[in-house]
């Protein structure tokens, strides 16, 4: 048998749950019933981002003492997509398209985190830090589903989501303060059925005139480049400490101080529930009920993602208005090799995706993170479970057998990862998010005010901040009384409502 069989039956064998078309099962069950999604979990794992020292100077901020009572927008979650729009209201506010309330000297934005900041708790940084904008992949169906025009937007969204951040990172001087590398990524194909679709995807995206910027490898090049005898196709795309992202973001939007915006932010402060007020007791609209006490909005921005059907039960899956919570799960992995063996790449392959973390010196082995494999749960794949307070241990076995599989000699099979956490994704049908006023067709009038982005199935780092983007824009411009006009690069499917309707 040749030396390569060998490896290809290994890698099988041991990743044999990978070798299931799981995608496809796993899809199928977001569609099974779901009642709405708990909060988030009080005791969550512990996650190498969050874990490490020093990580996470936000923690609990504004935990204890007054709780804000009374602000123009009130941002739920601080994740990228909550810390994304105080900072585009950090951004835009007191400039002509986004006057300060009338009779008052300041637009007052406060942030409600249910956990901390990011320390232990915070959901969004327990994911796998891959920055990678999606260049064609997946194109024929994105553009079956959508239509040629919104495709093409899908693509330049994440394209201008990933940019921006790394901008704002550079221009700030703070990009390597969260370890932000622009590595490129690398889709790893396994067989040759896998290689035929990602080649049709290619071949469907520049016939439709979309501009790819990607370089094949074949699997002798792959071999000799990385060490692994699979075909490879290779991109733009970076990988950051998110954590460590979206702690300097909302300090840049305090920073910004610009004397228009009041900016709050209160940590371990879950809302439970959304009260409306009625003309006749406050100018707000909605209370938000904390076990500290309520908080009177004018405006609401639901930044929860997998969580947001807590507070918008009509939003819990399935159906084209649903966000399905689904556990995901990463372990940091020292390798056996040095970094410029392995790459700065981001990959993805075979439901797995990792990349190596930066190191101090050029022989240190890097810490390498690693998610996926949620085919290994077994049915229902983790669907619609929302506690990351535990681990699953035959997602774990798989992923512990993944890379030393896949590079051998590179990773030291048996080895125990460093760390191991789980994380709460939030899934839609179409797998891309709601943006926009939240939207029951039940009770079309029953949310005015609330706005929400989320739903970004598992792939929200080149897209959450731009969604975040677009919700303030559009709070801006009903504040002016203008429509609110879509940004070149927004996909129109994204908007709420749009899905609303039942689809045929
Ligand atoms: C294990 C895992 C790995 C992942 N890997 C990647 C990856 O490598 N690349 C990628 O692109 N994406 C990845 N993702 C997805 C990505 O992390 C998410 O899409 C992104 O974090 C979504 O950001 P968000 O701010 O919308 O939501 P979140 O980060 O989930 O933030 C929502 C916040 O809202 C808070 N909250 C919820 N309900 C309430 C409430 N009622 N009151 C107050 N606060 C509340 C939560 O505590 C949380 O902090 C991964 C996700 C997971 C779980």
């Amino acid at each position: 048998m040749s030396r390569y069989l060998v490896i290809l039956l290994s890698l099988y064998s041991a990743t044999s749950a990978l070798s299931i078309p799981f995608i496809h099962d796993a899809e199928q069950t977001v569609f099974n019933t779901h009642a709405p999604a708990d909060l988030p979990h009080p005791n969550p794992t512990h996650s190498f981002w969050t874990h490490t020292p020093g990580a996470n100077p936000l923690a609990g901020v504004g935990s204890t003492g007054a709780l804000t009572d009374e602000a123009d927008v009130c941002i739920i979650g601080a994740g990228i997509t909550g810390v994304s729009a105080a900072y585009h209201f950090a951004n835009t506010v007191g400039e002509s398209a986004f006057p300060i309330p009338e009779g008052e000297t300041k637009l007052r934005v406060v942030v409600l985190e249910a956990r901390d900041f990011c320390e232990f708790r915070c959901h969004g940084w327990r994911n796998g830090g891959n920055l990678t904008p999606y260049e064609f992949l997946e194109f024929r169906k994105v553009e079956a589903q959508f239509g040629r025009e919104a495709a093409m937007r899908y693509y330049a969204m994440e394209h201008y989501t990933s940019t921006e951040m790394a901008r704002i990172a550079r221009a700030g001087g703070w990009a390597d303060a969260v370890d932000l590398v622009e590595g490129g990524h690398m889709d790893v194909m396994l067989t040759e059925a896998r290689l035929a679709e990602v080649r049709a995807d290619f071949d469907a995206a520049i016939a439709a005139g979309k501009r790819v910027n990607v370089t094949w490898l074949s699997r002798e090049d792959m071999q000799s480049a990385y060490g692994t005898y699979n075909w490879g196709v290779r991109s733009p795309g970076y990988n950051v400490w998110s954590l460590k992202f979206v702690t300097q973001l909302f300090r840049q939007a305090n920073a910004t101080a610009r004397s228009a915006l009041d900016l709050r932010l209160h940590t371990r402060t879950p809302v439970t529930s959304i009260t409306p007020l009625s003309a006749s007791v406050s100018a707000r609209k909605w209370a938000l009920d904390t076990p500290r006490g309520a908080v009177k909005c004018t405006y609401v921005v639901h930044a929860t993602n997998a969580y947001a059907s807590h507070l918008l039960p009509h939003m819990a899956g399935p159906g084209p208005a649903g966000i399905v919570p689904v556990r995901g799960q990463v372990l940091a992995m020292r390798a056996n090799a040095s970094l410029a063996a392995l790459s700065t790449t981001s990959w993805v392959g075979n439901a797995g995706y990792w990349f190596p973390r930066p190191v101090h010196s050029a022989d240190e082995a890097p810490l390498v993170i690693l998610g996926g494999a949620r085919t290994a749960a077994g049915a229902p794949f983790e669907v619609g479970v929302t506690d990351d307070g535990e681990i699953n241990p035959s997602v774990g076995r798989v992923l512990r057998a993944f890379l030393p599989a896949l590079f051998p000699g590179m990773y030291e099979p048996g080895r125990e990862p460093e760390a191991e956490w789980t994380g709460i994704m939030g899934y839609t049908t179409l797998n891309i998010p709601f943006v926009g006023p939240v939207l029951d067709v039940a009770r079309p009038d029953a949310h005015a005010g609330q706005f929400i982005a989320a739903g970004y199935a598992g792939h929200g780092m080149p897209r959450a901040f731009a969604c975040a983007e677009a919700v303030v824009g559009m709070i801006a411009a009903e504040r002016a009384g203008r429509v609110w006009e879509a940004p070149a690069w927004f996909p129109a499917p994204f908007l709420t409502g749009v899905r609303d309707a039942p689809q045929e």
